[in-house]
C-alpha cells in the first residue's frame, strides 16, 4: 500500500534518512522503533507531507505522493501534544476535519457519535479537553484524525506522555482500536517494549538507516546484527569465533572452551569473528547444575545484581573475565536474591539458546 523508495533527506551536511525503503501492507499496525535522533520523526514527517525529501519515491496506492500538499493526502497524524482546541468540546473537535470538508451537519453528527463509541467517550461529547484525562485527550486526539477515514493514521510517540500504567491500557486499546477500524497505523516510538506489544511488523531504524524489518518476534529471537540485539531488550553479546567442524559448527570465546551453536541458513563461515547474542532468560543459574547433552555449563562467581521485584539480575563473571546477565525469577515471597556477590555459582545455556550476530 504504502512504499518508500530511496527515500534520502539531509539538513546541511547531516543525512537524516540515507536511502530508506520500506513497503507497508494495508491494513498493518507497522512501527517505526529507534533510538532518538536515528529519523523516524523526519520519516513520518516526510510520508505526512510536512517535510521535502532530497531523492527517492513515496508511493501510496501505487501513485506518488511527492506533490501532493500536506492537506490533500489521506493521511492524519497524531501527535503526542494531543493538538486539541481548547476552545472547543470534544465533538466540535472531532467534526473539525469534517466541517473543513464541508459536510452536512447530519453526516457530521453521525461520524463523530460512531467514532465517539470506536474510542470508547461517548459521554464526553460536550466536555471541554481541560476536564479530560491525559489518555481521554489521547483517545479524542486519535477519534479526530479517524473520522475522515483516513489510509493511513501516522501516530508519533503518542503515550510518551502518559505514565506507565495508563500506557499499558491505552497499547491494549490501540490494539483494538487498529483491529476495528482497519485502517493501516504507522507508529513511531523509541520504546521497545511498545513496539513490540504494538505491532504487525517493526522498523528497527539507526543513523537514518533501516537495520531490520521484521514481525516482533523475529526482530526479538534473531536480530540481524548487534545493534538491534543490544537494542531491543536486554542481550549478552559475546565475542568469538566462528569454527566450521565436521559434527556442526562452534563457536570459539577466548579463554572458554569453544561451544556449539547454531548458524541460522549459514549465515556466517568458518574463521569468521562475530558476536553470539543471548538473551538473559534463556541462561539457566544455579549453585550446582545438571546440563543435558544440548547444553553448554560454565562455572562462575557472582559478580553483581540488581533486584527488580519479579526478577532479579545477577552479572555473572565467567573464568576469562566475560560477565554475562542471567535472570531468576523471584517466586518465593519476601526474597529477594537467592546469591550473593563471590558465591560460586553455574549457568548453562541450550546450544539453540543464541543466535551469531555480526
Ligand atoms: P526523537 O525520538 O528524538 O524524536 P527521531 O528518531 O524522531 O528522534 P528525527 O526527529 O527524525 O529523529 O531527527 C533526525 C535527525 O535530524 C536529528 O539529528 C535531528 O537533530 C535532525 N533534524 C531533524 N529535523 C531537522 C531540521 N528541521 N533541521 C536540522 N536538523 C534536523
Amino acid at each position: 500500500m504504502l512504499e518508500i523508495i530511496d527515500v534520502s533527506r539531509s539538513f546541511g551536511d547531516f543525512r537524516a534518512l540515507d536511502q530508506v525503503n520500506l513497503k507497508i501492507e494495508s491494513g498493518e499496525f507497522f512501527t517505526l522503533l529507534g533510538p532518538s535522533g536515528c529519523g523516524k520523526t523526519t520519516l513520518l514527517r516526510c510520508i505526512a507531507g510536512f517535510e521535502q525529501i532530497d531523492s527517492g519515491k513515496i508511493l501510496l496506492d501505487g501513485r506518488p505522493l511527492t506533490d501532493i500538499a500536506p492537506e490533500k493526502r489521506p493521511i492524519h497524524t497524531v501527535f503526542q501534544s494531543y493538538a486539541l482546541f481548547p476552545h472547543m468540546t470534544v465533538a466540535e473537535n472531532i467534526a473539525f476535519p469534517l466541517r473543513m470538508a464541508k459536510l452536512d451537519k447530519t453526516e457530521i453528527s453521525r461520524r463523530v457519535a460512531e467514532v465517539l463509541e470506536d474510542v470508547r467517550l461517548p459521554d464526553k461529547a460536550n466536555h471541554y479537553p481541560d476536564a479530560l484525562s491525559g489518555g481521554q485527550k489521547q483517545r479524542i486526539a486519535i477519534a479526530r484524525a479517524l473520522v475522515n477515514r483516513p489510509r493511513l493514521l501516522l501516530l508519533d510517540e503518542p503515550l510518551s506522555a502518559l505514565d506507565a500504567k495508563l500506557r499499558e491500557q491505552m497499547q491494549i486499546e490501540l490494539i483494538n482500536l487498529q483491529q476495528e477500524v482497519g485502517i493501516t497505523f504507522i507508529y513511531v516510538t523509541h520504546d521497545q517494549g511498545e513496539a513490540l506489544a504494538l505491532s504487525h511488523r517493526i522498523a528497527v531504524m539507526n543513523q537514518g538507516n533501516i537495520s531490520q524489518i521484521d514481525e516482533p518476534s523475529v526482530i526479538y529471537s534473531y536480530p540481524k546484527n548487534r545493534f538491534v540485539a543490544d537494542f531491543i531488550g536486554q542481550c549478552n553479546l559475546i565475542e568469538g569465533r566462528l569454527e566450521g567442524w565436521e559434527s556442526g559448527w562452534r563457536f570459539a570465546i577466548p579463554g572458554l572452551d569453544s561451544i556449539p551453536v547454531q548458524n541460522n541458513n549459514e549465515a556466517f563461515s568458518s574463521g569468521q569473528d562475530c558476536a553470539l547474542s543471548l538473551r538473559p532468560e534463556k541462561i539457566r543459574l544455579a549453585s550446582r547444575l545438571d546440563a543435558s547433552p544440548d547444553e553448554c555449563l560454565f562455572s562462575g562467581t557472582v559478580h553483581d545484581m540488581l533486584y527488580l521485584g519479579d526478577v532479579t539480575v545477577y552479572i555473572v563473571e565467567l573464568g576469562n573475565g566475560l560477565q554475562v546477565e542471567a535472570l531468576l525469577a523471584n517466586s518465593a515471597p519476601g526474597r529477594t536474591r537467592l546469591f550473593e556477590k563471590g558465591d560460586a555459582v553455574q549457568i548453562a545455556w541450550r546450544h539453540d539458546a543464541g543466535h551469531l550476530v555480526n
